[in-house]
């Protein structure tokens, strides 16, 4: 009995060892990236000295260069480029567009080209606009309706979804498939309202498909400010007739060679087990991508720089990995999953920032019920740090390719409600990323990464 009792003491006695080890690793982690973080400063020379980082430009190519640089500097085991062929779009000049109530009376409007959208004639169109707010109001107008015109898409985001990103779901297909849709019917270009649950005068650019529609057959898609969405709607709402101009200079060019950006501190006991950070290191070009996806990079690299400055030695191998082309492609994620299934490697876990630099939360959680209940036993942990959102949920675009059915696919969850008045927008820029909100989330996804090493996954 006593020695039952002793044993019973020491496994308790261990685990409160363990309990208390955590802790203090856990508060050295935040210390370190609130009193001597890096991620800012990373921030602040991608944001500032390089700019925006749409794959194929000059800014992505420095952002390669820079953050190579930056990782062979931490003393890492192996820093590397992974070539990938990536597309080229580029904006052109500025668009312009106006709404023409008569003949000569004009109120202008703001608009930005949709990413892979074709250019508008040179002298741009004019043509009546018709508003619909789903592909089934479309349809339901049919070809008698819509042929010749311009299709204005205006479902706005819904306000009363908390999770922002679950209202941009809700909404984004008419962004990414409206000129699909609406060349069915004979429509001449498409207008969509901006991903944006604030009324502002911002267009918010981002990706759009034609999926296999044969060159002659794509008609131009651009996004309107919320504002102007609103005074078009109500425009229209008045006289049907009104028509709108709108000319856009945009163009594909063909591939261009970029690289995944790729750092590693080799485990000490598992070297082949692969525990990967990331956020992707294209953005969008109308503001510098500070927050989509600056922020989730600087944090990622923050990661190992956490574990080689506090002396943290991973069993398994660390990767950050810098995703080229997230944003119209997603090239970088699908070739780095493709040669990591060539090369038979195993990733374990794999943690993505790409929601904004914003205050963490917690975490979305893809993977078994064994390892989700294993993340909720460390919650605890995380409390002192207001860390409480611990969900099974969607990890992230980069990582998911690597999905399998024993691993942890993780997305770091920051406060959501402002990040869609600067998502692929002007005003994504550096003044609109807090420092320490940035580093909480760096200390975060350090944390979370410590404790899955340490403990393994089921
Ligand atoms: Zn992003």
């Amino acid at each position: 009995m006593l020695k039952k009792i002793l044993i019973c003491t020491c496994v308790l006695l261990g685990a409160y060892t363990h309990a208390q080890k955590d802790e203090a690793v856990i508060k050295s982690i935040y210390k370190a990236s609130l009193t001597n973080g890096k991620s800012y400063d990373w921030l602040n020379y991608l944001s500032n000295q390089i700019g925006s980082r749409l794959s194929g430009s000059l800014g992505a190519e420095r952002a390669v260069e820079y953050t190579k640089e930056e990782l062979g500097n931490l003393g890492l085991d192996k820093v590397w480029l992974q070539p990938v062929m990536v597309p080229k779009w580029v904006r052109g000049a500025k668009e312009y567009a106006y709404i023409e109530t008569v003949p000569g009376k004009t109120t202008t409007v703001n608009i930005c080209a949709l990413g892979g959208s074709v250019a508008t004639p040179s002298l741009g169109i004019k043509a009546q606009v018709v508003e619909v707010h789903d592909f089934e109001e479309l349809e339901a107008l049919g070809k008698e309706m819509v042929e010749g015109k311009i299709v204005f898409f205006n479902r706005p985001m819904q306000a009363d979804l908390i999770q922002t990103f679950e209202a941009y779901s809700g909404c984004v297909n008419q962004r990414y498939e409206g000129a699909v849709q609406a060349s069915k019917f004979g429509a001449v270009g498409v207008i969509v309202r901006s991903m944006n649950l604030r009324l502002d005068d911002l267009p918010h650019t981002g990706s759009m498909t034609y999926n296999d529609l044969p060159l002659e057959s794509r008609i131009p898609s651009a996004a309107i400010s919320t504002n102007d969405a609103e005074v078009l709607s109500t425009m229209l709402q008045l006289d049907k007739n009104i028509k709108l101009y709108f000319k856009t200079n945009c163009k594909q060019l063909k591939d261009v060679l970029s690289y995944n950006v790729i750092g590693e501190i080799t485990g000490s006991e598992f070297p082949n087990e692969y525990m990967l950070v990331g956020g992707h290191l294209d953005s969008w070009d109308l503001g510098d991508g500070s927050h989509d996806d600056g922020a989730g990079v600087v944090q990622s690299m923050e990661v190992l720089r956490l574990f080689k400055t506090l002396g943290i030695n991973p069993k398994r191998s660390i990767r950050v990995v810098l995703f080229m082309n997230e944003e119209n492609g997603l090239r970088g994620g699908n070739k780095y999953s493709e040669e990591a299934e060539q090369k038979g490697e195993t990733h374990v876990f794999a943690l993505e920032s790409d929601s904004g630099g914003f205050t963490p939360r917690g975490f979305h959680f893809n993977c078994s019920e064994a390892n989700y209940q294993q993340a909720l036993s460390w919650q605890e942990l995380f409390k002192p740090y207001l860390i409480h959102y611990f969900e099974k949920g969607y990890a992230g675009a980069d990582v998911r390719p690597l999905k399998s059915k024993d691993n942890v696919l993780v997305g770091l969850v920051p406060d959501s409600q402002r990040y869609f008045d600067h998502h692929h927008a002007s005003t994504d820029t550096f003044d609109a990323v807090n420092k320490r909100e940035l580093e909480l989330g760096a200390a975060t996804m350090t944390s979370l990464v410590y404790l899955f090493d340490k403990y393994g996954i089921q």
